[in-house]
């Protein structure tokens, strides 16, 4: 049983995000990044089910330029064998165009269950794991808070709306990550060693015959509104004066 999982590098979730001053885009000059969190999240997943002897392989893949090389190499330390990197320049590659690429890789490598997370904390788009399911053709179960492998079935609860939801796949299936399946393990240093001896294979978007051109114009980026500070009332009587005459709420 072979696992795959799709590894994003992102600006890591601790940074304050700054919106460069033309409203282009986010400044990455400088920026720690890391591995998207709901891929450790996915990482850690098929590492556990290759731990209880249910898989015998975990490949990660990355998509993005040679520096995507640090996220791969995170994913070989907590516990992937090997890695693949999709190297290109491009600055953003859109979910539809990281669905096709990944589609090629699969056709190659032919896992039995992709494990990924349910969406990358830099574009917020939700949106890869569905495309590429539906691209392969195959069972997806997403926002999995819970993951039971039982011979060609997998059966993942569901974080939905008002509660959990558990469905049953047939493999090869495409399962996304929502926080509470697991925490992931930090990697220990032995591990981060082990870990520059493993294989990263390169291939490129043209490779694997796929135009990852953007379809989307990004027209600006903005910073949230800052909140106006609050005041303090001296007795309830001013509060709803205020929430009458000034708020306008009551
Ligand atoms: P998104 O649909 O962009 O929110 O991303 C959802 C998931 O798709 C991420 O958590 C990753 O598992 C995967 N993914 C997105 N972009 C990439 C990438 N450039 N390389 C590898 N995996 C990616």
């Amino acid at each position: 049983m072979k696992i795959l999982i799709p590894v994003k590098r992102v600006i890591d979730a601790n940074v304050k995000v700054r919106v460069k001053s033309d409203g282009s885009g986010v400044d990455l000059a400088n920026v720690k990044m890391s591995m998207n969190p709901f891929d450790e999240i996915a990482v850690e997943e098929a590492v556990r089910i290759k731990e209880r002897g249910e898989a015998t392989e975990v490949v990660a893949v990355s998509i993005g330029s040679a520096k995507s090389q640090d996220t791969l190499r995170t994913a070989l330390a907590m516990g992937a064998d090997r890695a693949i990197l999709v190297k290109t320049d491009q600055a953003v590659i859109e979910p539809l165009a990281v669905a096709k690429l990944l589609k090629r890789v699969i056709e190659n490598e032919k896992p039995d269950l992709v494990i990924m997370g349910k969406q990358a904390i830099d574009d917020d788009s939700n949106q890869t794991g569905q495309m590429l399911a539906g691209l392969l053709g195959w069972p997806q179960g997403t926002f999995a808070s819970k993951v039971e492998l039982n011979g060609a079935k997998v059966k993942v609860v569901r974080e939905v709306d008002g509660g959990l939801e558990t469905v049953q796949l047939a493999k090869p299936a495409v399962v996304t990550t929502d926080l509470r399946l697991n925490e992931p393990r930090y990697a220990s240093l032995p591990n981060i060693m082990k870990a520059k001896k493993k294989p990263i294979n390169e291939t490129t978007p043209e490779a694997l015959g796929v135009d990852i051109a953007p379809r989307l114009k990004l027209i600006a980026v903005a910073e949230p509104k800052a909140r106006e500070a609050g005041i303090k009332v001296d007795s309830v009587a001013m509060l709803v004066d205020k929430l009458k005459n000034e708020a306008g709420v009551l």
